[in-house]
């Protein structure tokens, strides 16, 4: 992989006006390259920047941005609108993700591509974006050291966007509410965007590490179990402690994985069962989309995924998380396995913020493997997220109470045994934006 600093000294002009790295934009690029250019690149405003057939929906339709700049909005048409019959409604789609709007833009042969930020939408401040695109980024290299991917990623500050739109003669709120409706035309608003990236660059190997039992009846077929050993290192120019443990995220789930994978040696499940240690996911599920890349076994073989990102150490709870309802039937074996243990199934309290697209099962959904999100999010101490997510102060204490993570790890043992010793294939539901790759795969 590639380690790739973007020099700061940076400005984007957009016709003849000037903006500044840090309050106003911030861009990277994935290319591995010393410098990275917009030069003289056409901006064209293209929504919520979707494509998304199964839906009808095109906002790329009739426009061709080959080497211009898209610019684009968060999140979806049915946050915008709250309307549960667009989209999915308030539950973030992967099409509101900025990484799918990373994606779509380079398929359809944009140079660059902007998300404008808005903090309600995004479901994190501005801060959180900033501090992202600064410092180190890891990222995969691909044969041609990523000279394919986009020239330029970015985010624009809300304000920066309403600039820029008035400069072309269009009001944002206005475009903004038209991007909503179907049937939204992309704008092209005539003005040369132009930036250049210096980069320092580093090369870097990281490793997932996987073990697997091997299947005694059907050992091409297999299910996945998962989670990230990787956290965020240490900072230097912190003061005090500099270390980040990841103790909750996601040492909890490192250790649950090993934990599961004691307890299925010797026993003889007719599927194979992956246990997987992935490396990179703080980085932008680096290490499981290299593993979605080159498999050790088809994806297309791969029955399920379920993954653990940060287990529950404040003990047992009524209820067990489910994220990314309607997704796919390993919701009702979740539901059954909960059941059991005498727990209902209570919805990730925050679906507009997209947790479903944001941990190592999803770069195995993106190829169409049906997954499951093991995820605590802090359970029944909110102060989790507040004070110690992604922060040092994600440290191990001796009032962690194991019961809660003792319970999920049942849960996740019975549904990977139910699975690794059943002829069934968990399906997408329809209106899913993985089912269409999987039924393709398994046709
Ligand atoms: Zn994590």
């Amino acid at each position: 992989m590639g380690q790739i600093t973007a020099s700061q000294n940076m400005t984007l002009k957009v016709g003849k006006q000037e903006f500044t790295p840090g309050n106003q934009f911030v861009a990277v690029t994935q290319r591995y390259s010393k410098q990275t250019q917009l030069k003289d690149s056409d901006m064209v405003f293209v929504g919520y920047g979707i494509h998304a057939p199964e839906l009808g929906w095109d906002d790329y339709k009739g426009i061709d941005v080959k080497g211009k700049t898209v610019v684009m909005l968060v999140n979806d048409p049915g946050f915008a609108t709250q309307n549960p019959k667009l989209f999915r409604g308030n539950t973030m789609t992967y099409y509101g993700r900025w990484t799918y709007k990373y994606e779509e833009a380079l398929r359809q042969g944009a140079a660059g591509a902007l998300v404008i930020h808005e903090t309600k939408a995004a479901g994190y401040p501005w801060g959180v974006v900033q501090s992202g695109a600064q410092g180190s980024k890891f990222t995969l290299l691909d044969a041609k050291d990523n000279a394919d991917k986009l020239a330029v990623r970015g985010w624009l500050q809300k304000a920066t966007a309403e600039k820029i739109l008035k400069t072309a003669g269009y009001d944002y709120a206005k475009l903004k509410s038209a991007a909503a409706k179907p049937g939204f035309k992309a704008v092209d608003l005539h003005l040369a965007t132009n930036l250049t990236i210096n980069n320092t660059l580093k090369r870097g190997t990281s490793h997932n590490v996987v073990g697997m039992i091997k299947g005694s009846k059907y050992p091409d077929e297999a299910i996945v179990i998962s989670a990230h050993w990787d956290h965020l290192g240490r900072d230097p120019n912190l003061k005090g402690d500099q270390i980040y443990n990841g103790a909750v995220d996601n040492a909890s789930g490192a250790a649950a994985l090993v934990s599961l994978a004691e307890a299925f040696k010797g026993t003889k499940p007719e599927r194979s069962i992956y246990i997987v240690s992935f490396t990179g996911e703080e980085q932008g599920l680096l290490g499981s989309t290299a593993f979605a890349n080159n498999p050790p076994l088809p994806t297309k073989d791969m029955v399920a995924m379920l993954n653990m990102d940060g287990m529950n150490v404040s003990g047992k709870v009524d209820y067990a998380l489910l994220f990314g309802r309607g997704q796919n039937q390993l919701q009702t074996y979740l539901a059954d396995a909960a059941k059991a243990q005498g727990r209902h199934l209570k919805d990730d309290p925050k679906p507009q913020d997209g947790y479903y697209f944001r941990s190592d099962h999803f770069a195995l959904a993106h190829k169409g493997v049906p997954s499951l999100l093991f995820m605590s999010l802090g359970a029944n101490d909110p102060e989790y997220i507040a004070k110690r997510y992604h922060k040092p102060a994600d440290e191990y204490s001796p009032s962690w109470n194991l019961s809660g993570t003792a319970q999920d790890m049942a849960l996740i043992y019975e549904i990977t045994n139910k699975l690794a010793n059943s002829r069934t294939w968990p399906q997408w539901y329809p209106g899913s934006e993985f089912k269409a790759i999987r039924d393709k795969d398994r046709q």
